[in-house]
């Protein structure tokens, strides 16, 4: 296998001619053989940037095969080692931060705050599994019977395959490989074949901190790369975030080759605003979490669910603001929203947008003629804003993933709750109120797995898990937290006596401790 150089350290430079990037694999990067490549786009300018190698399925069982052979030798090492390479790994991403989030932006092309931010919290889920010694204790019971004694203990599950999407392409994966490492598995990360620089970029410096060949590998693909990953016995457990038809196929097909799968689908994110909210909360809220990352988040909020009167204050405020959004590049700091991630993904988007009016929505502000001047090759949208929306209507069922906001006008707050809960997504929602009972019965009748209370985007901590109920999850765990560490580990639970006890009769019926 011919090593190449790092081909990920220079985005800027990049741009003038497109990098081939290949994989990484068996710690070294490797160019791709398929003859197969999709092109990467900088979408603040539009040029391709890169091309990006699209693994056969050959090249594929050659990743896994690099963690399958790793696999011994790390699962040996004690937690407490595992635990400080990903000390050092932490310390190396939090030096190279600037690089890293200078990447995500050169092919997300969110904002480098919000590209920062992406960082932190994906350390945040480094920093839990850091207390991999703690996290693997298990538990012990002395005497269950007479002189027996019986302890449960977490063991890794093998090889893991992650699955990622395009808009967090750092903290995604970040969600996934640092508890499975800790845990004492190899990896294989497919991630999103749009934005593919920032998880090399990682890999390298996982090798960096120390981590031996082989544990965590990225090849670079499509479906015929996680179809292999799918299909491979040596592959124990999968976990996947993206759209829901591809989560729901990733759950089916993994679970149909016996590996244990949990898969995060996508999302409708509500926000109720009861009359007696604070409306300029609301409407800052609103406004961050719709049109940041030009709401190519999974939790961003793409409905607001206006309550009673407040619904024309509501509407009027958000339009003042969502018409003096700054649009722009996403390397300058005065932008509150940059382009979106390709220009086929924005034409879906505009699509979308053509329909709400179609469908008799009312276009309250229309960003579809936006241009930015400098880039206007850029896949950009101005921030779009509807009101009069119905459940019927396409842009209120369907996920659209861009900077346009539904305003839905309800009665009251059972209304809200019934509209809510017959979404056929439940990832996050919130309520705005100053109202105590409001709030509690939101929250115990909500069908969702992650709730905001005048939070706008309830992501939990890494210390927590993450994830959706319905549609937007399929699986029984979510990630991270407890959950991760659970999906990552196998419980096995040992019974034992000495046999320096009374001589033992042979027992024919179910065995009971006394
Ligand atoms: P996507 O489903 O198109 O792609 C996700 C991954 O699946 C990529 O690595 C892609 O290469 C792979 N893939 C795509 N089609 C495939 C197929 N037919 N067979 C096998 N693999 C396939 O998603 P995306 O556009 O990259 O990301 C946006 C979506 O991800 C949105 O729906 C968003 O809500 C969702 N998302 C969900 C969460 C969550 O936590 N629930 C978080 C982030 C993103």
């Amino acid at each position: 296998m011919k090593s190449e150089p790092s081909p990920v350290r220079d985005p800027v430079a990049a741009q003038a001619t497109p990098r081939d990037l290949g994989h990484f694999i068996a710690g070294r990067f490797v160019p791709g053989n398929s003859g197969r490549t999709a092109r990467v786009y900088n979408p603040t300018t539009g040029m391709v940037a890169a091309n990006i190698a699209l693994a056969s399925s050959t090249e594929t069982q050659t990743a896994i095969s690099a963690a399958d052979a790793a696999l011994p030798g790390w699962r040996g090492t004690t937690p407490l080692a595992r635990a400080r390479i990903l000390f050092r790994f932490k310390e190396l991403v939090e030096r190279n931060a600037a690089e890293l989030a200078g990447l995500i932006t050169a092919e997300h092309g969110k904002v480098l705050g919000d590209a920062r931010g992406e960082l932190t919290r994906g350390l945040e889920v480094v920093e839990f599994a850091c207390g991999i010694p703690h996290l693997l204790k298990g538990e012990f019971s002395e005497n269950v019977g007479s002189d027996v004694d019986s302890w449960s203990l977490r063991q890794p599950v093998g090889v893991c395959a992650g699955v990622t999407p395009f808009n967090f392409p750092t903290m995604v994966p970040m969600w996934m490989f640092p508890i499975a490492i800790a845990c004492g598995n190899t990896f294989v990360l497919k991630p999103s074949e749009r934005d593919p620089s920032p998880p090399l970029r990682l890999a390298e410096l996982l090798q960096e901190a120390g981590l031996p060949d082989g544990v965590f590998n990225v090849v670079n693909g499509d479906k015929e790369a996680v179809d292999t990953l799918l299909g491979d016995p040596r592959i124990g457990a999968v976990s996947f975030v993206g759209s829901t038809p591809v989560a729901e196929y990733i759950y089916s097909e993994g679970s149909r080759h016996g590996k244990r799968v949990q898969a995060l689908g996508g999302a409708k994110n509500h926000m109720v605003v009861m009359p007696d909210a604070d409306l300029e909360m609301a409407v800052s809220a609103l406004m961050g979490a719709a049109y940041g990352s030009a709401g190519e988040r999974c939790m961003a909020i793409s409905v607001a669910v206006a309550v009673g009167d407040i619904a024309d204050s509501l509407v009027a405020r958000l339009a003042e603001r969502v018409q003096s959004l700054r649009v722009g590049p996403g390397t300058d700091a005065a932008v509150d929203m940059g382009p979106l991630v390709t220009g086929n993904h924005r034409d879906k988007v505009l699509g979308y947008v053509d329909a709400g009016v179609a469908e008799g929505a009312t276009l309250v502000v229309d960003g579809r003629r936006l241009r930015v001047a400098g880039f206007e090759e850029g896949f950009f949208l101005g921030g779009c804003l509807f009101d009069d929306v119905t459940p019927e209507m396409r842009i209120y069922r369907e996920e659209i993933f861009g900077p346009v906001l539904c305003v839905v006008r309800v009665p009251d707050l059972d209304s809200a709750i019934t509209l809510v809960n017959r979404h056929e997504y439940g990832n996050g929602t919130a309520i705005f109120t100053r109202d105590g009972d409001s709030s509690r019965r939101f929250t115990q009748r909500i069908e969702a797995g992650m709730i905001g209370i005048n939070i706008p985007i309830p992501v939990p901590m890494a210390f927590h898990s993450f994830g959706g109920w319905k549609r937007s999850l399929f699986g029984p765990l979510h990630m991270h937290g407890a959950d991760g560490v659970r999906f990552y580990t196998r419980l096995k639970t040992v019974t034992g006596r000495w046999p320096t006890g009374p001589a033992q009769r042979a027992e024919f019926s179910m065995p009971t401790m006394k």
